[in-house]
């Protein structure tokens, strides 16, 4: 036992450790002595004795000290991966789960998919037997533990990140406290980068009253210990605008061009929101540069989001070329999931992408939204890693000090629920109100999840899991809608069809979308338009790439993203061998449009809206809520305004926008959905 511990167990409170001494790092690998100086590695004895000793430990530290890659390795070394055991450790993001596990793959001069691998959705790269250290989304453990209710493969679980607070970790912690009454041998190590821990601690000491379990000796071993990690960050200057911004994605452009002009070297990270604007923002970027600066050749700009293609990856963390400034330009990912090096400048918008959900009006959106000040002082930290930095914020600092909220909301109370409702009803937690939450999401939300599931047939009157419907929606692994919707194509037979369209859905857009280039591809559209609307389009699509033999030629002739439809005969791959998992064998319906859309309809009767104005873009109102809405400009019905038409999602700008549309006949509603229907009122005139 290390003596330089001062374990204060019956307390749990914050622990400080002094550093051992250094093991002398002669004769190791240039990684090997880059492991040795993460300030985490100070703390590797103490680590692994609160592991051993305890069945939760806390760790806290800051951003690149080495908590996600250095933490699984110790625990390997120590032996909690013999014996065919595994270490788990889960990440919010799928992006962050690749890249951690090629690096750790890499300290260990292995192979991803041996003995480190990685699972996300879709994509499994894990040996069974033979992977030790497991890298995964919360998401994917969540669904490991349908399988094996109490997760009897894991020796520790790593739930990282947790500051995050994203609905699937939430979900993992109230799940993993009730597995460790019955598995007191499991061991649960929570990281995270900023002092949520104090509540962490003690939502894993109190005892749900009614929850019985084994561990009912409250020893000091079941107490959680918090370790802190001291990081060494250099200091960091900010600088805020003097009046506020209107365009952050032109003010962030002009900022970095300032830095190029007038900054030493070191790179630029630049927090933006989303694919986007990123997209838009790397391209303006490197138009501007090349006309407002002499020094053009030496700036290297990179965009960093969830969905970029693994070869782009690889350039975001590849050292810098002497004489080049390296502009990395992400979404919040950069800001505590993935640590970039050499980072000297950051640029803060001050907003990020956040989902939001409206339980009266039944909308949940992406929206673009004010960050906290936690995130805030995150982004900047990432600026003092190598060396004293600078931090420009594109808002005032009166903004700063008095509207910015002191800290985000957890994702739990601002998401739809429906799919965590079904997931959890699936292991068998039956009173979700009661369950031991973290923070309890709002009753609204619970009901509306509740309602929606009711009447899509997963649920009975008593809220259990209908059989056969209930339990196959929860065993896939898409929008409980989607899962609703290629069961009914089962049924109608169309399922070939709906496996590509549920393909096609997953990823975030089969166009490439050049902002205010937008003429070739609305021609391109045409060639490809289905009077039906867009989800027939996107099997013209998939059927057109097919018969290119899957060319990226043809895909950049007309402007599809070569990568998204790679990604979705991937997705429909995995879909197929699912649903024949289940028992279901897919069946084409030969082109009977009608068919495919009463499928969808199955899943999406609650999306339906009927026109109300007719117009360039006329105005809809959704049957659900009679909320004013609009088909989104990229939909191939945009101009087209059929009366009464389903939509897969709605995004709010401007205004809200119904995003995959198809026409339908309202008819097919009731047919569908006939309780769900009966009690609206649809204008009978209409039928
Ligand atoms: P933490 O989890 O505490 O934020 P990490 O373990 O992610 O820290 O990072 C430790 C170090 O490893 C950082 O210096 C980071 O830059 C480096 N690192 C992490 N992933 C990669 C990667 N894919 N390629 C290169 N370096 C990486
Ligand atoms: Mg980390």
């Amino acid at each position: 036992r290390p003596q330089h511990c001062l374990l204060d167990d019956e307390e749990g409170g914050v622990l400080f450790f002094s550093a051992p001494a250094n093991s002398s790092s002669h004769g190791f690998s240039n990684l090997e002595r880059q492991r040795q100086r993460l300030p985490v590695f100070k703390y590797r004895t103490a680590i692994l004795y609160l592991v051993e000793n305890h069945a939760t430990t806390i760790i806290v530290g800051e951003t690149g000290s080495g908590k996600t890659t250095q933490i699984p390795q110790y625990l390997k070394e120590a032996g909690w991966a013999d014996g065919g055991r595994v270490i788990a450790c889960t990440q919010p993001r799928r992006l962050a789960v690749q890249s951690v596990a090629s690096r750790v793959a890499e300290e260990m001069g292995a192979k991803v998919g041996e003995e480190v691998g990685y699972t996300i959705r879709f994509e499994d790269k894990t040996v069974q037997g033979v992977t030790k250290i497991k890298f995964l989304t919360d998401g994917v453990l969540l669904r490991e533990m349908m399988d094996d209710p109490l997760l009897t493969k894991y020796s520790v679980i790593i739930v990282d990140e947790a500051h995050e607070r994203s609905i699937s970790t939430d979900m993992l912690l109230g799940l993993l406290k009730k597995i460790q009454r019955r598995r007191p041998e499991l061991r649960l190590v929570i990281s995270s980068a900023t002092i949520e821990a104090e509540s962490m601690s003690i939502f894993f000491q109190t005892r749900k009253k009614n929850d019985v379990g084994a561990a009912e000796a409250n020893g000091p071993k079941n107490l959680p210990s918090i370790l802190s990690v001291e990081g060494k960050a250099y200091p960091v200057e900010i600088h805020y605008v003097q009046d506020p911004v209107s365009d952050y994605l032109q003010s962030a452009v002009d900022t970095v061009l300032l830095i190029h002009e007038k900054e030493p070297l070191g790179d630029v990270l630049v927090f933006l929101t989303g694919q986007d604007d990123i997209d838009a923002a790397v391209q303006l970027l490197v138009e501007e540069a090349r006309v407002k600066t002499t020094k053009f050749s030496g700036l290297l700009v990179l965009p960093l989001y969830s969905g970029l293609p693994r070869s782009d990856q690889d350039l975001i963390f590849a050292q810098t070329p002497k004489g080049k400034r390296k502009v990395v330009i992400s979404t919040n990912i950069a800001e505590t999931s993935i640590t970039l090096e050499g980072v000297v400048y950051v640029v803060d918008s001050g907003f990020s992408k956040q989902r939001y959900y409206n339980p009266i009006s039944d909308i949940e959106n992406l929206v673009v939204a004010p960050i906290s000040k936690a995130s805030a002082k995150q982004r900047a930290g990432r600026a003092g890693r190598v060396q004293p930095g600078k931090c420009f914020r594109l808002y005032t600092e009166d903004y700063f000090v008095k509207e910015m909220p002191a800290e985000g909301i957890p994702e739990m109370q601002r998401s739809n629920l429906v799919s965590s409702v079904i997931q959890l009803k699936a292991l068998g937690i039956d009173n979700i109100l009661g369950f031991d939450w973290l923070a309890s999401p709002p009753s609204e939300s619970m009901i509306r999840a509740l309602e929606v599931l009711y009447s899509l047939g997963i649920l009975d009157e008593d809220a259990k899991l209908t059989s056969p419907c209930g339990f196959q929606v929860a065993e896939i692994p898409l929008d409980p809608m989607i899962s609703k919707m290629i069961l009914a194509a089962d049924i109608l037979g169309c399922l070939e069809e709906m496996l590509t369209i549920a393909a096609v859905l997953s990823v975030q857009s089969i166009w490439t979308s050049v902002r205010g280039k937008n003429k070739g591809l609305d021609e391109v559209k045409l060639l490809f338009a289905a009077a039906e609307g867009d989800h027939v389009t996107h099997l013209n699509v998939y059927k057109g790439f097919l018969q290119s033999g899957k060319s990226s030629q043809w895909c950049y002739k007309n402007y599809i993203n070569y990568h998204a439809l790679k990604k979705v005969v991937d997705t429909r791959e995995q879909l197929g061998r699912l649903v024949r998992r289940l028992g279901l064998v897919p069946k084409s319906c030969e082109g009977d449009t009608q068919t495919i859309r009463k499928a969808i309809i199955a899943g999406f009767f609650s999306h339906a809206s009927q026109l109300e104005e007719y117009g360039q873009n006329g105005m809809y109102r959704t049957v659900r809520s009679s909320q004013e809405v609009y088909i989104h400009p990229s939909s191939v019905l945009f101009r087209v305004n059929p009366k009464w038409v389903v939509y897969h999602s709605l995004v709010s700008t401007d205004k809200h926008y119904m995003h995959n549309v198809i026409a339908i006949d309202p008819s097919w509603l009731i047919e569908a959905a006939p309780d769900f229907y009966q009690l609206r009122t649809l204008n009978p005139a209409l039928f």
